[in-house]
C-alpha cells in the first residue's frame, strides 16, 4: 500500500522526525491559506501523486509547469496550486498517460546547503532491513544506482536492536556529516529505521534527505510503502489508502480476495497459484505473446470469486483472448468448471477461451465443459495451452 507525501512526512513528525512545516491543500485558495499560515516567507507547492519524479515531471498540456515549484507570494502559492490540481502530471515513475493531481502539499521552503539519499528496504540477500545512504541525493538517485552503486552506503540492522550508534558514526563519516550534525544524524536514522520496522514498510525513502545551512538534517521527501501482508495490524494506516490513485482493476480484485496486476497486453490469465501464474506468464512470452494481466485467484476461490475474476479479465478492451490454466490441489477443476459456465452466463464473453486444467476432479471438470454447449479450446500441458492462446490471439 502506497501513501501520499504528506501523509508520510505526519508520520515522520509523530515520531519525531525533522520534516518542514506544511498542510495539504485541494484548491488554490486553501493554497494561499496554507502559504499564510507558514508566515507567508518561501514556501514549496507540491503536486500529491502516488509517484516520484514529480520534480523533473510536467503537466500534460502545460510542460513549463513542473510537479514541484517554488513560491514567494500567496497569489504564486495560488497559480501553482491551480496550475496542478485537476491536472494530469507525467514523470519518469508514472508513464507516458500520468496522474492526476487532487492535491497539492505547501510546505516551508528550507535554506539547502547539501541534498543527501536515504532509503530503507528489506535486503532479501541478508534476510534483513537495510538503511541505504548516499552523498548523491535529489533527483537522479536511479542513474546512481545503476552507474556508481559504490556511492551508495549499507548498513543493514536489526529489526528489534535497531540501526546502531557505531553505523550511525560509519555512514556520517562516509557522508560528510560531522561536528552537531551528527547528532542531528543519529536521532534521524535511527527514527526512521526503527519507523521502518514499526509500521511495517517495504520502502521508506527519504531523497533529497537535506543537511540545512544551519547544520541540521532534514526529510524534504518521504515515499513510504507497506507491506499489504501486515496491514491487517494497522488498521490506523489502512485509513490512509487513497482508492483513486491506484488501479481500478487491481482495487476491484483485492475486495474479491484475488491477487491481480494489470499489464499492457492482450491475453487475459487466470491462474491459480502466483507461481503457476508467474510460469503461465512466462510461457506466454515464450511463445510470442503478452499477457494481459497477472491473476492469481488462490487455492481455495469459490464460484463466485472466479466468475468476478472473469469479469475483471474481460472488462479490459484489450484482451483478445483467455487462459484458464488449473492446477486442483486445493482447487477443484469442477469449481473452475462451474466459474466458467456461471461467466458465460453472467458475462460478455466474446474472445477465444483456452482452458487447460489437471489435478482434482479433473474428469469432472472436464465433462461440464465438454457438456455445457460453450466454445472452449482445450488444452493438454503448459506448452500447448500457451501456444494456442497466443494463435487464438493472433487470429483475433
Ligand atoms: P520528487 O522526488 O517527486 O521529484 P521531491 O519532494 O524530492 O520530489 O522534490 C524535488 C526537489 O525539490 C528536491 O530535490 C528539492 O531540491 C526541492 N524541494 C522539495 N521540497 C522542498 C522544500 N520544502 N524546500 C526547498 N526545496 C524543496
Ligand atoms: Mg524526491
Amino acid at each position: 500500500m502506497k501513501i501520499h507525501e504528506f501523509q508520510g512526512k505526519d508520520l515522520l513528525r509523530k515520531a519525531g522526525i525533522n520534516v518542514p512545516a506544511g498542510f495539504a491543500a485541494k484548491s488554490g485558495a486553501e493554497a494561499a491559506e496554507a502559504f499564510d499560515k507558514l508566515g507567508g516567507k518561501l514556501a514549496v507547492v507540491k503536486a500529491q501523486i502516488h509517484a516520484g519524479g514529480r520534480g523533473k515531471g510536467t503537466i500534460k498540456g502545460n510542460e513549463s509547469q513542473r510537479g514541484v515549484e517554488l513560491v514567494r507570494t500567496r497569489e504564486d502559492a495560488k497559480r501553482v496550486a491551480d496550475a496542478l490540481i485537476g491536472k494530469e502530471l507525467v514523470t519518469i515513475q508514472t508513464g507516458p498517460e500520468g496522474k492526476k493531481v487532487q492535491q497539492v502539499l505547501v510546505e516551508a521552503g528550507c535554506d539547502i546547503d547539501r541534498e543527501l539519499y536515504l532509503g530503507i528496504v528489506v535486503d532479501r540477500a541478508c534476510s534483513l532491513p537495510v538503511l541505504m545512504c548516499s552523498n548523491e541525493g535529489g533527483m537522479n538517485i536511479e542513474e546512481v544506482a545503476a552507474e556508481t552503486p559504490e556511492k551508495i552506503f549499507l548498513e543493514p540492522f536489526h529489526p528489534t536492536d535497531g540501526l546502531q550508534s557505531y553505523q550511525v558514526r560509519k555512514l556520517c563519516n562516509k557522508l560528510g556529516i560531522a561536528g552537531d550534525s551528527i547528532r542531528s544524524a543519529e536521532k534521524l536514522m535511527k527514527g526512521l529505521c526503527k519507523l521502518f520496522v514499526d509500521l511495517d514498510c517495504s520502502i521508506l525513502e527519504v531523497n533529497p534527505l537535506v543537511v540545512t545551512k544551519q547544520g541540521d538534517l532534514i526529510a524534504l521527501d518521504a515515499k513510504i510503502n507497506f507491506d499489504d501482508n501486515a496491514m491487517f495490524r494497522h488498521k490506523d494506516l489502512v485509513e490512509l489508502r487513497d482508492l483513486s490513485e491506484e488501479d481500478p482493476a487491481e482495487v476491484r480484485a483485492g475486495n474479491a480476495g484475488l491477487s491481480y496486476v494489470q499489464l499492457e497486453g492482450n491475453i487475459g490469465c487466470l491462474v491459480n497459484g502466483a507461481g503457476l501464474a508467474m510460469s503461465t506468464m512466462d510461457l506466454v512470452k515464450l511463445h510470442g505473446g503478452q499477457p494481459s494481466n497477472f491473476l492469481d485467484v488462490g487455492g481455495g476461490a469459490q464460484v463466485d470469486q472466479v466468475t468476478e475474476a472473469f469479469r475483471i479479465l474481460l472488462a479490459d478492451k484489450n484482451v483478445k483472448a483467455v487462459l484458464v490454466n488449473i492446477f486442483g490441489g486445493i482447487m477443484r477443476c469442477t469449481t473452475i468448471a462451474n466459474a466458467i459456465l456461471e461467466a458465460y452466463k453472467q458475462v460478455d464473453f466474446n474472445v477465444p477461451l483456452v482452458v487447460r486444467l489437471e489435478g482434482t476432479e479433473v474428469e469432472e471438470g472436464k465433462k461440464i465443459l465438454a457438456n455445457s454447449g460453450i466454445a472452449v479450446i482445450t488444452a493438454e500441458g503448459l506448452t500447448d495451452a500457451a501456444k494456442k492462446v497466443v494463435a487464438a490471439a493472433g487470429a483475433a
